[in-house]
């Protein structure tokens, strides 16, 4: 917790809270959106823009949710086999 976060006080529930910054900069309070991690005012509705190379800032594809997962699979199959390969 951050020290401007706890001089506020103590909030009754446990609901995610939106990351939004105010203008005096501190976090807004407002819970966020059911598996958001903003409020209705901050973003929330928002469904985040067209996907790919539809978006507008669309460079390369190496970005891209599909890329990230390829890297992560890649990543998870290296670190298999390196522990397999020193296991012995
Ligand atoms: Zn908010």
């Amino acid at each position: 917790m951050s020290e401007r976060t706890a001089m506020l006080p103590k909030l009754m529930t446990n609901a995610r809270l939106c990351g939004a910054k105010n203008r005096a900069g501190l976090p807004c309070r407002c819970p966020a959106m059911r598996g958001k991690a903003r409020c209705s005012k901050h973003g929330g509705k928002s469904p985040g823009g067209p996907k790919g190379e539809h978006n507008g800032n669309y460079r390369h594809g190496g970005e891209t949710l599909e890329a990230i997962e390829l890297r992560r699979q890649v990543s998870r199959a290296l670190k298999t086999i390196r522990s397999e390969a020193y296991a012995q």
